[in-house]
């Protein structure tokens, strides 16, 4: 299915790229994201229905849209998640991902990946099955590390690992991490931790920026700068004569704003510009008020329209750009 027109924003960035957040509900609790007693979630007639996602991605896709990640909360504990995979490609999307905390992902990752799924991103923080336990608050390390395996297997590659270095809590394992990419074919990707109020455990100097990070692992060998396709915002390498790829994430240290082709749908239907910024569309009342795919389609086009330039995290103290509930808006 051929792209019949590509939207670009004010600052002249393509925006090809959505990221739902498909439920807030998750069945973890890490300690950067969510107070340990969670956080009250929406009603269900809240949450988007799967025919209103797929008709907002079938409207956005041929307006450019290309490229789809599923994430939330924890998608792979919404119902009927393969069928909403399926439709989501169906329409036409060129790249369907989904970011997991792998817990429930050896259960789904043959049928998702008939299904239509391309690609996973797992959340890992750390190897220790007992500090897994304790930053999870109460996660099963093993169900994550047979996910994985299996999700190898079921063709979902290249197997991206997110991990969130926080000083004092995980950043001991920084290197180990970088060794996965010794001998297997990951991509593990340091995101810079971020200020998710709601958590209640954030703070500045927890957060390891990305030059840290690297200086950390160049000692495990020399790093080549390596390309990988698609303009995420992560900035990749190798560790000469390895196989797997080590990836950061600064959206703190050096934002990526400048290459930014993303939008967001919170699993209560607003598209939100910004994952900084409290700017927010609504398509949920309006296409349960008899919306046209035409009204729907001009919200779409609105939203890049209110896109901001950049976010100011590092100039402004204001709470404006805190993220409160990182589960909700969907990382
Ligand atoms: N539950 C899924 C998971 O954990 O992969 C998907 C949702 S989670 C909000 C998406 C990503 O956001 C995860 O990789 C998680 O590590 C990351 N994340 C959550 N809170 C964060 C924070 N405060 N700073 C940086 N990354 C964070
Ligand atoms: Fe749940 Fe993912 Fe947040 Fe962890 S990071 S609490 S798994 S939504």
């Amino acid at each position: 299915m051929k792209n019949t027109q590509s939207l670009t924003d004010n600052y002249n960035r393509t925006i090809d790229y959505l990221r739902i957040s498909i439920t807030d509900k998750c069945n973890l609790r890490c300690i950067y994201c969510m107070p340990e007693k969670g956080v009250k979630p929406f009603a269900q007639a809240e949450v988007l229905t799967d025919d209103e996602i797929v008709r907002f991605v079938r409207i956005a896709r041929k307006h450019g849209l290309s490229k789809v990640r599923i994430t939330g909360g924890e998608p792979l504990i919404r119902k009927n998640i393969t069928g909403l995979i399926s439709s989501i490609k169906e329409t036409g999307i060129r790249e369907l991902g989904l970011t997991t905390n792998g817990i429930k992902l050896a259960e789904h990752a043959h049928e998702l990946k008939k299904a239509g799924l391309d690609r996973v991103n797992i959340s890992l923080d750390t190897l220790d099955p007992k500090r897994y336990t304790e930053i999870t608050k109460g996660g099963d390390i093993n169900l994550v590390l047979a996910s994985i395996k299996t999700a190898e297997k079921a063709g979902l590659a290249p197997i991206k690992i997110n991990m969130v270095p926080i000083r004092g809590i995980n950043d001991d394992e920084i290197l180990s991490f970088a060794e996965l990419t010794f001998k297997n074919d990951y991509h593990i990707r340091f995101i810079e931790f971020m200020p998710a109020t709601c958590s209640g455990m954030w703070k500045k100097e927890k957060c390891i920026n990305s030059a840290d990070i690297l200086k950390k692992i160049s000692a495990l060998g020399e790093l080549e700068q390596f390309e990988f396709r698609g303009k995420g915002p992560s900035r990749n390498y190798r560790i000469k004569g390895t196989k797997g790829v080590i990836g950061v994430i600064s959206p703190i240290s050096d934002h990526f704003c400048e290459f930014c082709n993303r939008l967001r749908l919170t699993a209560n239907g607003n598209i939100r510009p910004c994952l900084f910024s409290n700017e927010k569309i609504d398509i949920k009342a309006p296409m349960r008020n008899g919306a046209t795919d035409k009204d729907i389609e001009d919200l779409f086009r609105r939203a890049i329209e209110i896109k901001p330039q950049r976010h100011r995290l590092n100039e402004n103290k204001s709470s404006q750009n805190l993220i409160k509930t990182m589960s909700k808006i969907g990382g």
